[in-house]
């Protein structure tokens, strides 16, 4: 080690997506000492309000995009300290969930139909400024069928191979070039674990949120990824929380997200889940810390 720290960059498609796909894990690198950066690729400007009870902040709307924009921010913001973590925008517009049958064309401009190289420029750059050790993003799916989760992977996938080429991306005095060492998916939501926290709800003889959830999903007979990576955070569940809270047009507090209770998630599934997806490094798997065989090369 030469006492350089660890560095951890988590890359996200929308505001409130940090606190919702690995928040924990987070908070607990950034208690532990890990530099931890969050990019948010898009402004979530297309967002719907989520929360019956949300009242945007004295003094702004919620009706245009420049409106969203700016509550987003605060509520990121927010979001971020209650995770102890810095946030970084990549300014990019976000394309809107497209709903319909047949599908509308996605907005002019968005973030999901610029060139590739257009969309993961700053990413690029931001890799060789911030210079993580570990990135984590979505799987080729997005997880979740969002284009800009779709696009976020993309970039996130391109970043992590091109940041390393000192002949690609290149900017006048722009940063050195730099590799990270591993790149994660995000799998928070396994059917393992919706299956499992769901038998302990209905053993407990409460409603759980999942039963929909797991019955379209095992109708869809979408293969499974596999987790090859599980931190213990159930400490840091009550930050996850707040940052989740904190993004008060999106979460509802009485909501899906609160659906389970502490002690039950506590006690089936105290971790967080990710795959790793690339590495520079000798690794062998499963591992329980993002940093595995990181530690003794940084
Ligand atoms: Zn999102």
């Amino acid at each position: 080690m030469s006492g350089e720290p660890l560095r951890l960059m988590a890359v996200h498609a929308h505001p409130d997506d940090e606190s919702s796909k690995g928040a924990a894990t987070t908070a607990r690198y950034a208690a532990e000492g890990v530099e931890v950066l969050v990019v948010t690729c898009t402004g979530g400007e297309r967002g719907d309000v989520l929360n019956s009870s949300f009242v945007p902040p004295s003094g702004h709307g919620f009706d245009t995009l420049e409106a969203k924009r700016a509550v987003r921010r605060l509520e990121m913001a927010a979001a971020a300290e209650a995770l102890g973590v810095r946030q970084h925008w990549l300014g990019f517009v976000d394309s809107g969930l497209p709903e319909g049958d047949p599908l509308p064309p996605l907005p002019e401009g968005c973030f999901a139909l610029l060139p590739l190289e257009e969309a993961s420029a700053p990413l690029v750059e931001l890799v060789r400024e911030f210079r993580p050790h570990v990135m984590t993003t979505y799987d080729p799916s997005g997880g979740y069928p969002h284009p800009d989760h779709v696009r976020c992977h993309e970039v996130a996938f391109e970043a992590y191979h091109a940041a390393g080429d000192g002949d690609r991306y290149v900017v006048d005095g722009g940063a050195a070039p730099w590799e990270p060492l591993k790149l994660y998916y995000n799998h928070g939501f396994s059917m393992d674990r919706l299956r499992a926290v769901h038998e302990a709800m209905e053993g407990a003889g409460l409603e759980s949120p999942f039963g929909d959830w797991i019955e379209s999903r095992t109708a869809r007979e979408i293969p499974e990824r596999i987790a090859t990576t599980r931190i213990e955070v159930a400490e840091f569940f009550a930050q996850r929380d707040a940052a989740l809270v904190a993004h008060a047009s999106q979460i509802d507090p009485d909501g899906f997200f609160f659906a389970v209770p502490r002690d039950i998630e506590v006690d089936v599934w105290p971790t967080e889940e990710f795959e790793l997806a690339e590495s520079r490094i000798e690794v062998t798997t499963p591992e329980d810390d993002l940093f595995a065989g990181v530690r003794k090369e940084s």
